[in-house]
């Protein structure tokens, strides 16, 4: 049922795509058939009605359309029209050559405009070949020449009509963008010279948001700025009322706002030397000018001088003309003190606006670099290892600028080295440079060290007269970089290295802040080094550098554990060194310091990476063994007794040899934990000292001791 259901609604589908299609084929071989030739009567006025209404239909589904029409809609389309205009041409020329002929090239070019590429080739083709079937079929023309021109001439429209226009398209897409540009370029302009933008061009994503800002904030300015220019045009009954803004480069003056009953304004920047403005930008005071004529030559006036009477007042920022207000009216009437002072104070607000805006600007710029530090504090915070801060210092650098390449170096006050210990880049350029050191020298990340200050000057590096590490160690060609001093109390840990290959990646705008990130970046560097160092502390033991008992204690259990669970053998080896009371009594105790630490190195020399070597207190040391038998065990606990005893140690009495006696216990025979291991190799070791000293020993179990015994 379900399948019978589904076949009628896919019949139902096919027959409502195809009805059209189908009516199209029906009404052109009626054509075909002679339809349009034959005297009139029901059966033309059916086929001529049939035709109008599928047509209609058709045409309106193509207007309600808004986006591209399907395929068979404009196939459907073009190929009606072509059926319709052969029959028109056969009914009232009586041939496809006639007079009205040449309107098939111009329902070619018709549908090759307004539809795309792939249904105006299946039109054309389709109008070629219905040409063909009704000149051989109807008319019984069947000559080729004929056919091939008027097929050539087809395709040749077609294809003419469907270039230019996609040219036309192209061309008109492309003038409005650059106007879209243009206007941008406008306002970054205006955002510029009002210095709510810093210099450079907007590349990266921040600077983007900040360049949203810029424009929400001139939009503001403008709209202050006329409202005042329009208040003073009406009160004043002026002319023109317009402020005269310098460009970014300060050459050119520039109308940033105006009220004007004119329409004859010059829009383009103009020199600053140019006329009466000159006289009010360099003695820095208003200008009134009445009795003006017509030859006059008021620059922001694009013909004829239109005005009589003319007040230009000083905007002055900073000690600095930033701009001109202007006001001018057509009768010949003085700016009486009164409007002067009123002018004055115009100024003064759109100066204001301008302060306002900036300030605005600086304080959201302010907030969101704060936001950004207190994401980047809280990152380097939760690091605790020099690599997780150095990695969360670079990322939360990325976030405040747009950089190719970040290295950290230390830098070691006593051996007076830095150290590369980070290094990034996209293409791999730097990653090699880690772990290289190298020697104070005249490099920027020297300079920088010595004297706590970021370089080079301005953030732009030239490959050719600087060294950013040392000569040795090439950094890439890039025209982008900043040194940062990681300073800690004052105190210089390294550097953080930040390069891009694009020019002013680090301008004013992101410096102070990437300054603030490196500090909170050193402290971090510096608490995680107190981390390690403390750490160190904890598990080391100071004279030896070995581990200590508790740091022997933790790794012991887990060790024994290991072993229970996968069936291996683990031996502990105890070591003593023979009579070191009199070595101490004779030598001193720093002579005996000396001694220890001999051993200490011996044992660091003969170990395996996997066994683990402590200092228990005094002069006794253990080393834990994994995988090792007591086979294995004696070899290593021999190997420490004769490198000891050849070992000739110096003392100011001259010079000293010492002996060492050792315990073996392996698990699981001599026990089955840490605690009975252990007390089994001191067992073995007491055998050893009470045997003769300066011997091995391996734990024997009681009753075969007790045999050996008796
Ligand atoms: P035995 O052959 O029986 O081991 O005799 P011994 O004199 O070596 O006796 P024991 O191992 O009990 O002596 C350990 C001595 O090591 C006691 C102490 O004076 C000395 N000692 C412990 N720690 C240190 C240290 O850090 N430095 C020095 N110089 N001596 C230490
Ligand atoms: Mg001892
Ligand atoms: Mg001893």
């Amino acid at each position: 049922m379900d399948g019978l259901v589904r076949a009628t609604l896919l019949v139902r589908r096919i027959a409502r795509a195809g009805f059209g299609i189908a009516l199209t084929c029906g009404l052109a071989t009626y054509v075909v058939l002679g339809g349009a030739t034959a005297p009139l009567g029901p059966v033309p006025a059916i086929a001529a009605v049939l035709w109008g209404l599928l047509l209609t239909k058709r045409l309106r589904s193509k207007l309600r359309l808004t986006g591209d029409a399907p395929f068979l809609l404009d196939f459907e389309l073009g190929a009606l029209l072509a059926v319709g205009l052969d029959a028109a041409l056969l009914r009232f020329d009586g041939t496809l050559s006639g007079r009205f002929s040449p309107a098939t090239y111009v329902l070619v070019a018709l549908v090759a405009s307004f539809g795309r590429p792939l249904p105006g080739l299946a039109v054309v083709a389709w109008v070629v070949g219905l040409d063909a079937v009704i000149r051989y079929k109807t008319l019984g023309e069947p000559s080729l020449e004929s056919l091939a021109t008027q097929a050539g001439f087809a395709c040749a429209f077609a294809l003419l009509n469907l270039v230019l226009l996609r040219a036309e398209v192209a061309r008109i897409r492309l003038t409005a963008r650059s106007r879209v540009e243009e206007e941008l370029k406008r306002l970054r302009d205006d955002a510029r010279s009002y210095r709510l933008l810093g210099a450079g061009e907007s590349r990266t994503e921040k600077e983007d948001a900040e360049e949203r800002l810029a424009r929400s904030s001139v939009e503001e300015i403008h709209q202050s700025v006329h409202y005042a220019l329009e208040l003073l045009r009406r009160c004043l009954d002026l002319h023109t009322a317009v402020l005269l803004w310098r460009t970014d480069s300060g050459t050119h003056l520039r109308i940033s706002e105006l009220s004007t009953a004119s329409d004859d304004i010059h829009d383009a920047p103009f020199s600053i030397g140019d006329g009466v403005l000159a006289a009010v930008l360099a003695k820095k005071e208003a200008v009134l000018l009445e009795n003006l004529r017509p030859s006059y030559k008021i620059p922001y006036y694009a013909s004829a001088c239109p005005v009589r009477a003319l007040a230009a007042i000083p905007v002055i920022d900073d000690g600095i003309v930033r701009g001109v207000l202007a006001l001018d009216r057509v009768d010949n009437r003085p700016f009486s003190p009164h409007e002067h002072e009123l002018a004055a104070q115009a100024a003064r607000y759109c100066l204001r606006a301008i302060q306002n805006e900036r300030v605005f600007v600086q304080l959201e710029r302010a907030k969101v670099e704060q936001g950004k530090l207190y994401r980047a504090a809280q990152a380097l915070g939760a690091a605790l290892s020099e690599k997780d801060v150095v990695e969360a210092g670079v990322r939360a650098a990325r976030e405040i600028a747009s950089f190719d390449l970040a290295a950290v170096t230390i830098w070691d006050e006593t051996t007076k080295m830095h150290e590369v210990c980070a290094a990034k880049s996209e293409n791999r350029e730097i990653e090699d440079l880690v772990g290289q050191r190298f020697k104070h020298n005249t490099g920027l990340v020297s300079m920088v060290v010595t004297n706590r200050f970021p370089l080079p000057y301005k953030g732009e590096f030239d490959a050719a007269h600087q060294t950013v590490l040392t000569k040795r160690l090439p950094w890439p060609n890039i025209p982008s970089l900043l040194v940062l001093p990681l300073l800690h109390h004052g105190r210089p840990l390294g550097t953080l290295i930040l390069g891009a290959k694009r020019r002013q990646a680090f301008g004013d705008t992101v410096r102070p802040t990437l300054e603030v990130l490196a500090s909170h970046l050193a402290v971090s560097l510096s608490n995680a080094r107190m981390v390690h160092k403390l750490e160190t502390m904890a598990t080391t033991d100071g004279m030896t550098g070995l581990f200590n008992k508790r740091a022997m204690l933790e790794q012991a259990s887990a060790k024994v554990a290991a072993a229970h669970r996968f069936g291996r053998k683990l031996s502990v080896l105890v070591t003593d060194i023979d009579f070191f009371k009199k070595v101490n009594d004779t030598y001193g105790h720093d002579v005996g310091d000396v001694v220890i630490k001999g051993l200490g190195e011996i044992l660091k020399r003969v170990k395996r990476t996997t066994d683990v070597v402590a200092r228990f207190g005094g002069e006794e040391f253990v080393v834990l063994c994994e995988q090792t038998d007591e086979a294995g065990a004696q070899l290593l606990g021999e190997r420490i007794r004769e490198e000891l005893s050849k070992t000739v140690f110096q003392s100011p009495n001259g010079p000293l040899k010492v002996t060492c006696s050792v315990g073996i216990a392996t698990f699981p025979e001599a026990g089955g934990t840490w605690d009975e291991l252990f007390k089994a190799a001191d067992e073995a070791l007491y055998v050893s000292k009470r045997g003769g000293r300066d011997r091995v020993s391996i734990w024997q179990p009681p009753s075969s001791a007790r045999a050996k015994a008796g």
